[in-house]
């Protein structure tokens, strides 16, 4: 037996010193580097296969892992292509190494080195990472090659020898190095394997199962069988017809154990002008800050690359969960890189385009289901609006609005809808809205009694998306119920004439600016029906917009201000004529009744203010 040793060809002096320094905080990509090998070589034997090179029964092909505590390898084992020696002379010590050195050299300089390392499959030498010594035994599946053995100890020097062995294919032996025993443990190769591997196409045996099986006595015996840790027909690279919606939600939850049922999903499935696979699913999100973390899986040919996929999905679209696999996006390169990519924008386009699509087809179908499903999709739909003006032309058809009725309408319907009894003096068309039906009732009565339609509105992201679709859409305004006095509230230049005089006016102001807090209220004369309340609380649209916009934009002082409103008089009402006679003292108590009373009907009442009304009101009564 020949035993012939010799130099790796590197250009690159001290190679491995660099790839452990480079790779050593993703050093656990090793495991899915080699793994993936194993897999390629099971697929290219299954292949010559299938084109008749390599003749017989190709028997079992499953990948096996396995860990010996004792001796402290690691081995990962195909039946794959297998190497002869002139091919590991050629894959091993010339190929690999040069790309490997050639990558190290473009990024050697690079600060963010690491983060671009991670998602570069330096393969088979990332074994060096967490190993003193490496070595490959392999059989060519092809005729008449022997069996090689190759080792390395991380220098430059390697030695290859022809050994026994009987099985075609590849076993790659770790020697895990002191540093990286953790290697050595079940769980954190199970956990290994669970990230990267979950999907890869070749059955991977891990571990061992052990069931309990009845013999015909009835005696119990426990059977020990090889455990196969991967799922390598996972539901995305199946064909949507041979799937049922079961299917689809069962792969869900192989994804995410403990999420609730998703609401819908879509396949995606193209190959040209590049060629990606997946499912992205809907899943239910009723209120903004309910957003989980589920994070959509990025893949390559099944094999898990990572679920930080911001740069391939835009943002918005990371609400979704689910899988995209893509041989075609760029792994190698830093995220800046990514974003500019063109393949990356086309995929982006793509995805967007099929998501609208989807919604669109949803809702053409069958626009009551829709409906029902909108109170669980609506979050994504705006942000995306929101967020990308293409989506938002494909939005603008489907996106609803609720009322308090509970009927939905879609803007364009909205707006001819409500413009017979609610456009104003300037031919503005003005929607009314709430995000309280409980709190704003008063006011919710009033447009309604005067015939107008209330939008209920009550995500955080609905702040946002009223004021954009106002810019969208020309001609129409939002303004929340409690904004103005009812007749104010959509001007139509009806003029009331008030039955006070200037003087007796002026007096009715200064009364009640005696008991308004300054900092937060301004008195505002208006003659109204004698019907409407006599002092009324109203937040002007704008600046009450103002403060939200300012607070949700981290602004924390914003939230502290007290809320601004106007005390709206309504000089017509009989109270406030009869104040008039009144003597000085019972004119301010008068006032302040009244102040209080449309305070309290805000819940705007509090601490000693709300004290003192309950006093006051009980001495008047006595
Ligand atoms: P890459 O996989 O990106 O080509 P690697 O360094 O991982 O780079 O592997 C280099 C080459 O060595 C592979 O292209 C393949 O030809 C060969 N090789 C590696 N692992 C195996 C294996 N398990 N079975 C057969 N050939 C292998």
């Amino acid at each position: 037996m020949s035993i012939e040793t010799g130099n790796i060809a590197v250009q690159t002096e001290n190679i491995f010193p660099i790839i452990k320094k480079f790779l050593y905080s993703d050093h656990e990509i090793f495991l899915r580097e080699l793994v993936a090998n194993a897999v390629d070589a099971t697929q290219k034997l299954r292949k010559l296969s299938s084109m008749g090179e390599i003749g017989g029964e190709l028997g079992d092909t499953n990948i096996r892992i396995s860990i010996d505590k004792e001796a402290g390898t690691l081995t990962i084992s195909d039946r794959g292509i297998g190497m002869s020696g002139d091919e590991v002379k050629r894959y091993i010590n010339q190929v690999a190494l040069s790309s490997a050195s050639e990558f190290l050299d473009k990024y050697k300089g690079l600060e963010d080195g690491k983060s671009i390392i991670g998602h570069f499959g330096l393969g088979f030498y990332s074994a060096f990472m967490v190993a003193d010594q490496v070595a490959l035994v392999t059989r060519s599946a092809r005729e008449g090659h022997d069996a090689v053995r190759w080792t390395c100890d991380g220098s430059p020097q390697f030695t290859l020898e022809v050994v026994e062995k009987e099985t075609r294919g590849t076993d790659v032996i770790l020697y895990i190095n002191e540093e990286n025993k953790e290697f050595l443990e079940d769980n954190r190769i199970q956990t290994l394997l669970d990230k990267y591997c979950k999907f890869l196409p070749v059955p991977i045996q891990f571990g061992e199962s052990v069931t309990k099986e009845k013999d015909e006595a009835g005696n119990e015996t426990e059977v020990t069988a090889p455990r196969i840790i991967n799922n390598p027909n996972p539901a995305w690279t199946k064909k949507p017809a041979e799937l049922t919606d079961e299917d689809y939600t069962n792969f869900y939850r192989e994804l995410y154990p403990y999420a609730e049922v998703p609401m819908f999903w879509i396949h995606l499935n193209v190959d040209y002008p590049f060629n990606l696979t997946g499912i992205l699913y809907f899943p239910r999100i009723k209120k903004s800050y309910e957003i989980q973390k589920n994070k959509i899986h990025l893949y390559s040919n099944q094999v898990f690359v990572t679920d930080e996929v911001n740069a391939v999905v835009p943002e918005w679209l990371t609400l979704l969960h689910g899988v995209i696999d893509s041989p075609d996006i760029p792994l190698n390169v830093s995220r800046s890189y990514l974003q500019s990519d063109q393949n990356v924008k086309k995929i982006n386009s793509y995805i967007t385009k099929k998501v609208a699509e989807k919604l669109e087809e949803l809702f053409k179908k069958d626009r009551a289901a829709f409906e029902e499903k909108w109170e669980n999709i609506n979050v994504i739909i705006k942000y995306g609006m929101l967020s990308d003006e293409k989506f938002f032309e494909r939005g603008e058809k489907f996106c609803l609005l609720q009322n308090t009725e509970k009927k939905f309408f879609t803007l364009d319907e909205y707006k001819a809808h409500i413009a017979p009894a609610q456009e104003d003096k300037n031919k503005q068309v003005i929607a009314l809205y709430t995000n309280n039906v409980t709190d704003h009732h008063v006011y919710v009565d009033a447009a309604i009694n005067k015939g107008y339609d209330v939008l209920e509105i009550d995500n955080v992201i609905d702040n946002h998306f009223i004021s954009f679709i106002e810019q969208k859409m020309t001609g129409v305004q939002f303004k929340r119920v409690d904004a103005d006095t009812i007749d104010q509230l959509i001007d139509k230049d009806e003029k009331i004439e008030s039955v006070l005089s200037d003087t007796e006016q002026t007096s009715v102001k200064e009364l009640f600016e005696q008991v308004v807090d300054a900092n937060a209220g301004t008195v505002v004369l208006t003659p109204m029906s004698p019907n409407d309340q006599p002092v009324t609380i109203t937040k002007p649209e704008f600046m009450r917009r103002m403060k939200e916009m300012s607070h949700l934009n981290g602004m924390d002082f914003a939230a502290s201000m007290p809320d601004q409103f106007n005390l709206v008089i309504n000089t017509n009402h009989p109270v406030v004529n009869k104040m008039l006679q009144l003597d000085e003292t019972h004119r301010l108590n008068t006032a302040r009744q009244l102040h209080d009373l449309a305070l309290l009907s805000q819940g705007m009442l509090k601490g000693t203010a709300l004290t003192e009304f309950v006093k006051r009101s009980v001495e008047q009564m006595q």
